[in-house]
């Protein structure tokens, strides 16, 4: 049956999914599919390739993970249950959450149908990744190393008879960063299968994307340097001596929002959540620093609103779904435009509204020129009243006094005892001190 063109596409029958995925679309409460759904389903459908380039919070992992189910329910409906092949798709993925993440929306379409998913990341225990393998699950997301870890020790692994390959994140993948594992990776998979790349900025890098083994793919281009109408995004000019006030002004005037506040560093991402902590701002910090365990309590605290502010670094910007997101403060500007798209795009996911305001002092007008141009527009000006935001001066820097002595003392501590007495504050916080992860190591 000839599909649909795109503006008859209404609901998820019209993309030409099974009822199976039909009804688990709409028990997920998904109405209708998004955009990058209705330009990458069908041609999916159709056996295609495809190079996708879907802004986070766009509904991309349906937009990959509906056709490969559809592709798997007709497996089982043609040739029966048991001669389905097992570990029939691979999605990779730069960073643990997000393979997480992007597993348990495999879960929650497939869960009517019997299916199961092994995520196999670094930072969690290997046997028990052995044991959901011996599960012989249909899905493996995984990050690249940790498969590789699999493939060459996990007795009986093999991904000889896989169909299906996603790379999600497929810029980063595709980066230098992954090159030994993933061409590892594509020289043991069969060549004969369907590859997708999805992305929110991609590589124009036709080499890059040639290793990626495509057959005559079909390009999605949703432009690199959108983001979505329901942000609104915004530039806040300041010395750089008043940044700290200027963050408190805003966390405090929109207090009630749940709000991600991304920096350049680790340390800074403590330092920060340190001052706000000692104004009564419940702040977290997350960065790649900390253990897996600990990240993934920071995650939960935010997520359960009992923090409301994230303090992060970029470990957060790519892929992490956090619904509840109101607002993105960038309070160190990123160098690279393309990650401003990703940190911004953690608020006003799938149709809510959302704000971002970035921080920037005269020190950084050059990033945010650059960012401006990627964009295509000019951001409007976020302006308190810079009296006001002056009263909080006093409070701000007694705060962040303390806050260095604090951090400055734990350093020390750790040099003198071998641990991390600001680590150890966190997971007291995080309610995770005594159970330290095996496999957590500090990146
Ligand atoms: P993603 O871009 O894949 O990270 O998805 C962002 C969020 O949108 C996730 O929470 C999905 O559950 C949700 N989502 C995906 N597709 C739809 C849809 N068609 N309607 C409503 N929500 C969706």
């Amino acid at each position: 049956m000839p599909h649909k063109v795109k503006e008859e596409i209404k609901s998820f029958k019209d993309l030409g999914l099974c009822d199976e995925l039909v009804e688990a679309c709409d028990s997920l409460g998904w109405k209708t599919p998004t955009k990058i759904q209705v330009e990458a389903v069908p041609h999916a459908l159709e056996g295609k390739d495809l190079i996708a380039h879907a802004q986070t919070g766009s509904g991309k992992t349906g937009a990959f993970a509906l056709p490969i189910l559809n592709a798997l329910l007709d497996f089982h409906s043609k040739q029966g249950y048991k001669s389905a092949p097992i570990f029939f798709a691979l999605v990779l993925s730069p960073t643990r959450e997000l393979a997480i993440q992007i597993a348990s929306q495999f879960e929650a379409l497939g869960s009517g149908i019997g299916l199961k998913c092994a995520v196999l990341v670094g930072g969690e225990n290997i046997m028990q990744q052995q044991i959901s393998l011996g599960k012989r699950p249909q899905i493996i997301v995984a990050s690249p190393g940790r498969l590789m870890d699999h493939l060459n020790n996990t007795k009986g692994f093999s991904l000889h008879e896989l169909k299906y390959l996603v790379l999600d994140e497929a810029d980063k993948l595709l980066s230098a960063d992954f090159e030994k594992a993933l061409n590892d990776i594509f020289n043991v998979i069969p060549r004969d299968r369907r590859t997708y790349l999805f992305s929110a900025s991609m590589t124009r890098n036709v080499k890059k994307l040639q290793r990626a083994c495509l057959r005559n793919p079909v390009l999605i281009e949703s432009s690199e340097c959108c983001t979505v109408d329901t942000l609104k995004q915004q530039l806040c000019l300041m010395p750089s001596k008043y940044k700290d006030c200027y963050l408190v002004y805003i966390l405090t005037e929109m207090s009630g929002y749940a709000c991600m506040v991304f920096t350049r560093t680790c340390y800074a991402t403590r330092l920060l959540s340190r001052i706000l902590q000692n104004l009564n701002i419940r702040a977290i910090p997350i960065s790649g620093q900390m253990t897996q365990q600990m990240r993934i309590g920071a995650l939960n605290k935010f997520k359960s609103r009992e923090c409301s502010v994230l303090v992060c670094t970029d470990v957060a910007s790519r892929g992490l779904d956090i619904p509840a997101v109101d607002m993105v403060i960038n309070y160190d500007i990123p160098q690279d435009p393309r990650d401003y798209i990703h940190r911004v795009g953690r608020t006003a996911r799938a149709g809510r509204s959302g704000v971002a305001i970035s921080l920037v002092n005269q020190y950084e007008a050059q990033w945010y020129l650059l960012i401006e141009e990627f964009i295509g527009k000019k951001l409007p000006k976020y302006d308190p009243q810079e009296e006001e935001v002056k009263l909080l001066m006093e409070r701000v820097e007694e705060s962040k006094r303390l806050s260095l002595m604090k951090l400055k003392e734990t350093g020390g501590a750790k040099k003198r005892r071998g641990g991390d007495e600001d680590d150890e504050d966190i997971e007291r916080y995080l309610g995770v001190k005594g159970k330290p992860s095996k496999f957590g190591k500090r990146e």
